[in-house]
């Protein structure tokens, strides 16, 4: 497949009642990165660890998707009632991914979850609960009984960034299907956004080729041209 980008997305453990565990990742993350020109193509979690140097050199980019709470003992958090679907096998694959993908200089976009556990890699750490951090907040955790591509809040983000670059705006609508965020950025991330009560919204690391986290959801927001604009910018990155 020599002209295939070759995009990794991870498929993560879920378990039933009346069936087996499967693997599993949302369909939203393949037709955006289908549409966007690249060929996603899932990792599960249940990979050996020792595998992922190697893996990291055969793909040409990497999304971290949406999901659970990474677990706040990996952070120094605590534990809060709000926390929720720890994924143990997931937490420690993304974990090892992370600082092969960076530095193999590979492009990362991640979404959601993907920006916490990316601030979690390089010793950053979170909120455990929005809501009870900072109860003056506005509400960010916009699920389960809303659609996906309900657009909750504006989000400023920082013009000389390569996120306001590629979106075209300073000032973006979003979606917002989070009850967690960044506390304490990493200082190895910038911070490019931000919603209007303050909490972090979008990081990015300069010197790489594409290094993109967002705390909303573009690929539940497929109709909107800044979102298509961020995924084929993914993939455009991933070419070069
Ligand atoms: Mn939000």
């Amino acid at each position: 497949l020599p002209d295939q980008l070759l995009i990794a997305l991870i498929a993560t453990r879920q378990t039933h009642l009346k069936r087996g565990p499967t693997y599993e990742i949302p369909q939203a993350y393949l037709d955006a990165i289908l549409t966007a020109g690249g060929l996603p193509i899932l990792l599960p979690t249940n990979l050996p660890l020792t595998a992922l140097p190697e893996l990291v050199n055969r793909f040409d980019g990497f999304v971290l998707s949406g999901g659970g709470d990474v677990d706040p003992a990996l952070y120094g958090g605590r534990a809060n009632a709000n926390v929720h679907a720890i994924n143990a096998e997931r937490d420690a694959f993304e974990l090892a991914l992370i600082p092969l993908v960076l530095a193999a200089d590979k492009p990362l976009l991640a979404i959601c979850r993907g920006v916490q556990v990316l601030n979690v890699a390089l010793g950053g750490s979170l909120y455990e609960d929005i809501a009870s951090a900072l109860p003056a907040a506005q509400r960010h955790d916009w699920y389960p009984n809303y659609p996906r591509d309900y657009l909750a809040h504006t989000v400023e983000v920082e013009p000389s960034s390569h996120l306001a670059r590629i979106l075209g705006t300073r000032k973006q609508r979003t979606n917002s299907l989070h009850h967690q965020a960044i506390w304490q950025p990493t200082p190895a991330l910038e911070v490019v956004a931000h919603a209007e009560d303050g909490v972090i919204e979008a990081v990015e690391l300069s010197g790489k080729r594409f290094v993109i986290g967002v705390q909303w959801h573009p690929e539940c927001l497929p109709e909107e041209p800044a979102m298509q604009k961020l995924f084929s910018e993914f993939v455009n990155a991933a070419r070069e």
